[in-house]
């Protein structure tokens, strides 16, 4: 699986990065620092838990 930030769309509320830090970091003002990234097998059910709980939808998964 990939995940796709759509860093556009981010509005930094940081909830991605606080349900799922294993997956998703914040810059310094709040806004999420990932952009494309492979996700192991271990770490699809973070990643879609922090996409979810995205308010903005700024978060895309990827299915391989
Ligand atoms: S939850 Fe969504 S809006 Fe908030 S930091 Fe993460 S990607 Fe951005």
């Amino acid at each position: 699986m990939k995940v796709h930030v759509k860093q556009i769309e981010c509005a930094g509320h940081g909830q991605c990065a606080l349900l799922a830090p294993e997956v998703y970091e914040l810059d310094d003002d709040g806004f999420c620092a990932t952009g494309d990234v492979d996700v192991t097998p271990e770490l699809e059910d973070p990643a879609a838990l922090g996409a979810a709980s995205c308010p903005a939808q700024a978060i895309e998964l990827i299915e391989a």
